[in-house]
C-alpha cells in the first residue's frame, strides 16, 4: 500500500471516530444546562476563545483559550458537551484560518475537527472512567479539581498529540516519534495551561460572589493586557536583539564579501600585472626576433647570419673548415617584379624561401640577404663534394617552374660556393668569397661555382676594370673599329657595323666579350654608347660625302639591354644624329635577340619610338634568344642578323644549313632583310648566297678595322668578295685568320 492511501485511510478511520464521537456527543448531551445566558457565553466564549491567544516568549507557541473553555465544560456541564464545544471551536477555527489565507494541507480541517472530536472523545472516556471525579464529581476540594483535570489535560493532549503525530508520520514519511517531539510536544503546555485557567474559572464561578467574579474578571483582564503587553514587550526586545544579530551578521557578511572582492581585485591586478610582463617578454621576443628575420620570408636575415658566422670564426678553423657558405642570385629577379609587379615578385620570394627550407637540414642555416640574394651555411659536412651535391640539389629545386596568380614563373639562379679559411677574419670576408664565386658562376654562365684564389683574382681583376672603364674614354683608350657589310649577290658594300675596342694603358686590348658585359652590368655602358653614337655618326657623315655612291651606307651600332630600358637611349640618339647631321636611315641600331625579348611589350614600345625617329633596326645574333613568331611578329625591326654560330656550323657538302636555310625563309616571309655573321669562307659565302641570304658579314669580307684603315680600304675597293671569287666559280677552303688583337 503506499502513502497516499494509507493516508486517506488514517484520515478516513479519524473521520468515522470523529463522526461517531459528535453523535454521541449530540445525542448525550444534557441541554438543559444551557440556559439562554449559558448559551450566550459559550457563543462568545466559542468567538472569543479561538481568537483569545497569548503567545509564549522565545517560543513559537501560544496558550489558547480555547482549551480552558473545553476542560471547564467538562467540569462544569460535563463531557458530553465539551465533545460539542471542542468540535465546534476547532471547525470555527478552521474556517477563520482559511478565510485568512493560511496554508493549510489536503484534509487537514477534516483531520482536525474529527480528530479533536474523537480525542475529545477518548478524553471523555477515561473523564468517566475516573471513579470519584467523573460526572457529578464534586470539585469542592481544590485537590480533586487540579487531579482531575491534570488528568484531562495530560489524556487531551496525547490522544491529540499522538493522532497529530501519526498524520505527520504518514505525510513526510518519517517515524511517529520523531513527529511527535518536532512538531506536538511544544504543545503540551497549552493544554496544561488551558486545565490551569480552566481550574481558576471554575472556582470563581462556583464558589465566588458576584463581586469576587467581576473583580477577578477585571483583575484577570488587566493581568491579560498586561500580560500581552509585557509578552509583546519581551518579543519586541527579542525582534530588536534578533534584529540587531541579524544586522551584525549581515555587516560581517557584507565585511566578508568586501575583503572577498578585494582578494578578487588583488588576484585580477596580479593577474593583469602578469599578462603585462607576459606581454612585454613576448614583444621583446619579437622585438628579438624581428630583428633578425626578414618580414617577408621568415627567414633569418644578414643581421642573424653574420652573428652566425662570428660564432664559427670564434670556434676556430678546426671546426668551421666542415662548415661552407653558399651564396645565391636569383637572375632576372628584377624582370619578374617590373613585368608582373612586386606581389608576385614578393610571392616568388616566399616560394624561395619554402623550397630552400624543404631542400635543406634543419641545422642549416637560411638567411635572406635582401632583394633576391640569400646565404646558406652548411653545417658540419665531410667534403667540398657534399657542399656541391647540396648546391645542386638547390639548383634543381629552384629552377622548377612555378605558377603564381597563373603566370608560369621560370626561375634561374646562380650559385657561389665558399668554404672557411684562415684568411678570413671577419663574417664579411667569408659573405664577400661566396659572392665572388656566385659572381663567377654568373660570368660563366653556370649554376655554381667554387671559390678559390684565382676566383678571386679575377674578381679583382673585374673590380679593377670596372672602375678604369669609368675613365676609359676621358683616356682616349676607346676606339671605334669597323667592319663592312656587304651584299653577298655583287661584292657591293651597304654599310659597317661599329665595334668598339678598348686598349687598356696597362693591360694592352681587352676584349669586347669582357669588358662589354662588365660596362652593361655597372651600367657605364650607358656613357660609352652614347659616346660610340656620337663618334660612329660623325664618321659616317664623313664617308658619305667621299662619294655620292656612298650616300646610302648605314652604320650599326651596338645597344645594350641596359641602354634599351632607358629613356635617354632616344635622346642620345636624336643628339648623336642632329650634332653629326646623318639622316636617320644612315644609323641602324643592333639588338640583340635576346634582349629584345626580356622585356617584350616594353622593348616593342621603344623600338617603335626608334623607328618613328626614321632609324633603321637590327636583330643581333638571331637564333640564340629563343623569339616567339608572334612576337617576332609585331617587332618593327628591318633587319636580322643570323648568328655566327650557325654559319660556322655548316659542314662541308653544306650539311647542317636546315636552320640557315629556315631562318632565310622565315625573314623573307617577314619582308625584311637577312644579314649573316661571320662569313670566313668561301664555301659558307655561296652556300648562303644559294640559300637566298642578302648581305653578309665576316673576315672573308674584311676584319673589323679602325676608321683610318677602313678609309683607305673604302678608296681602293669596289667589290668586297674575296678576290677572283666570280672567276673561280669554285670555292677556296681557306679560313681567314682572325684579327691578333681578337685573340
Ligand atoms: P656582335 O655585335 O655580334 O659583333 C660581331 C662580332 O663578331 C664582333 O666581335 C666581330 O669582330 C666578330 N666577327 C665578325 N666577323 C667574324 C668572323 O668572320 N669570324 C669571327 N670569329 N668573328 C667575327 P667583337 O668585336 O669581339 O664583339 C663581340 C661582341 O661584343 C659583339 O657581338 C657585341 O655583342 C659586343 N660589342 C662589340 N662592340 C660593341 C659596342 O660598341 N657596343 C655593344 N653594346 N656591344 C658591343
Ligand atoms: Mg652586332
Ligand atoms: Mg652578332
Amino acid at each position: 500500500m503506499n502513502r497516499d492511501r494509507i493516508f486517506n485511510y488514517y484520515v478516513g478511520v479519524i473521520g468515522v471516530f470523529g463522526l461517531a464521537s459528535l453523535i454521541f456527543a449530540t445525542i448525550n448531551t444534557d441541554y438543559s444546562v444551557i440556559t439562554p445566558s449559558v448559551g450566550f457565553l459559550i457563543v462568545v466564549a466559542l468567538f472569543a476563545t479561538s481568537r483569545l491567544t497569548l503567545s509564549l516568549p522565545h517560543s513559537k507557541s501560544y496558550l489558547s483559550f480555547a482549551d480552558t473553555m473545553i476542560f471547564f465544560a467538562f467540569v462544569y456541564f460535563g463531557g458530553e458537551l465539551a465533545i460539542l464545544l471542542a468540535t465546534l471551536e476547532v471547525s470555527i477555527s478552521c474556517i477563520y484560518l482559511k478565510y485568512e489565507g493560511y496554508p493549510l494541507r489536503k484534509l487537514a480541517i477534516p483531520f482536525n475537527i474529527s480528530s479533536t472530536a474523537f480525542s475529545t472523545a477518548i478524553t471523555y472516556l477515561v473523564w468517566r472512567s475516573l471513579p470519584v471525579l467523573g460526572i457529578g464529581g464534586d470539585y469542592s476540594q481544590s485537590s480533586d479539581l487540579i487531579t482531575t483535570l491534570g488528568i484531562l489535560a495530560v489524556v487531551q493532549f496525547l490522544a491529540l498529540s499522538g493522532f497529530a503525530a501519526i498524520f505527520y508520520a504518514i505525510k513526510n514519511d518519517s517515524s511517529v516519534w520523531q513527529m511527535w517531539r518536532k512538531v506536538c510536544f511544544s504543545s503540551s503546555m497549552t493544554q496544561v495551561a488551558g486545565a490551569g485557567l480552566a481550574g481558576i474559572a471554575y472556582k470563581l464561578i462556583s464558589y465566588g460572589d458576584l463581586l469576587t467574579l467581576s473583580v477577578s474578571l477585571v483583575i484577570f483582564g488587566i493581568g491579560y493586557i498586561n500580560y500581552r503587553q509585557l509578552i509583546h514587550n519581551i518579543n519586541e526586545s527579542i525582534d530588536q536583539a534578533e534584529q540587531a544579530e541579524r544586522e551584525k551578521t549581515e555587516i560581517a557578511r557584507a565585511k566578508a564579501e568586501e575583503v572577498q572582492e578585494h582578494a578578487k581585485q588583488l588576484t585580477s591586478l596580479l593577474e593583469k600585472e602578469e599578462e603585462i610582463t607576459r606581454d612585454l617578454r613576448q614583444s621583446q621576443r619579437d622585438l628579438k626576433y624581428a630583428a633578425f628575420h626578414d618580414s617577408l620570408t621568415d627567414l633569418p636575415n644578414r643581421a642573424y647570419l653574420v652573428e652566425r658566422l662570428n660564432l664559427l670564426l670564434q670556434l676556430g678553423p678546426e671546426v668551421a673548415s666542415r662548415y661552407y657558405v653558399l651564396f645565391l642570385d636569383l637572375s632576372r629577379f628584377k624582370n619578374i617584379n617590373d613585368s608582373l609587379g612586386h606581389t608576385v615578385g614578393d610571392e616568388v620570394l616566399r616560394v624561395v624561401a619554402l623550397r630552400l627550407r624543404r631542400c635543406l637540414r634543419d641545422e642549416d642555416t637560411i638567411a635572406r640577404l635582401g632583394g633576391d640574394e640569400f646565404a646558406i651555411i652548411l653545417n658540419d659536412l665531410s667534403s667540398l663534394n657534399e657542399a656541391k651535391s647540396f648546391a645542386f640539389r638547390i639548383y634543381d629545386q629552384l629552377t622548377q617552374p612555378f605558377v603564381i596568380q597563373g603566370n608560369k614563373i621560370f626561375s634561374d639562379l646562380h650559385i657561389g660556393i665558399a668554404p672557411f679559411d684562415h684568411e678570413q677574419v671577419k663574417p664579411e670576408d667569408i659573405l664577400r668569397d661566396a659572392d665572388i664565386a656566385m659572381h663567377n658562376a654568373k660570368d660563366r654562365n653556370i649554376s655554381v661555382a667554387v671559390f678559390d684564389k684565382e676566383i678571386r683574382a679575377q674578381y679583382l681583376q673585374h673590380i679593377k676594370l670596372e672602375g678604369d672603364l669609368r675613365y676609359a674614354i676621358e683616356r682616349e683608350e676607346m676606339t671605334m673599329h669597323y667592319q663592312p657589310l656587304v651584299a653577298l649577290k655583287d661584292g657591293g658594300l651597304i654599310g659597317f657595323e661599329a665595334l668598339l675596342r678598348w686598349h687598356h694603358s696597362d693591360l694592352g686590348f681587352v676584349s669586347p666579350g669582357v669588358f662589354i658585359p662588365i660596362s652593361e652590368d655597372s651600367g657605364i655602358i650607358i656613357p660609352i654608347t652614347k659616346w660610340i653614337l656620337n663618334e660612329t655618326c660623325v664618321q659616317m657623315a664623313k664617308w658619305r660625302r667621299i662619294n655620292d655612291e656612298f650616300e646610302d651606307l648605314s652604320v650599326s651600332v651596338n645597344i645594350s639591354g641596359r641602354h634599351l630600358a632607358d629613356r635617354s637611349l632616344i635622346e642620345d640618339v636624336t643628339n648623336a644624329l642632329s650634332a653629326s647631321g646623318l639622316p636617320a636611315k644612315c644609323l641602324k641600331l643592333e639588338i640583340t635577340e635576346s634582349t629584345a625579348m626580356e622585356n617584350a611589350e616594353r622593348t616593342i614600345q621603344t623600338l617603335n619610338d626608334l623607328s618613328d625617329l626614321g632609324v633603321k633596326l637590327s636583330i643581333d645574333d638571331f637564333g640564340t634568344g629563343y623569339s616567339s613568331l608572334s612576337y617576332l611578329h609585331r617587332l618593327p625591326f628591318d633587319t636580322l642578323k643570323i648568328d655566327r654560330s650557325f654559319v660556322m656550323n655548316v659542314g662541308e657538302g653544306g650539311e647542317d644549313s636546315g636552320i640557315l636555310q629556315t631562318i632565310v625563309s622565315l625573314t623573307k616571309n617577314l619582308k625584311k632583310e637577312v644579314v649573316a655573321e661571320g662569313i670566313e669562307t668561301e664555301k659558307q659565302l655561296s652556300l648562303l648566297r644559294d640559300l637566298g641570304c642578302d648581305y653578309g658579314q665576316g673576315y672573308l669580307f674584311s676584319k673589323p678595322l679602325p676608321s683610318n684603315d677602313m678609309e683607305t680600304l673604302l678608296y681602293k675597293r669596289k667589290t668586297w668578295l674575296p678576290a677572283g671569287y666570280e672567276e673561280r666559280g669554285s670555292f677556296s677552303d681557306d679560313v681567314v685568320e682572325a684579327p691578333s688583337q681578337l685573340a
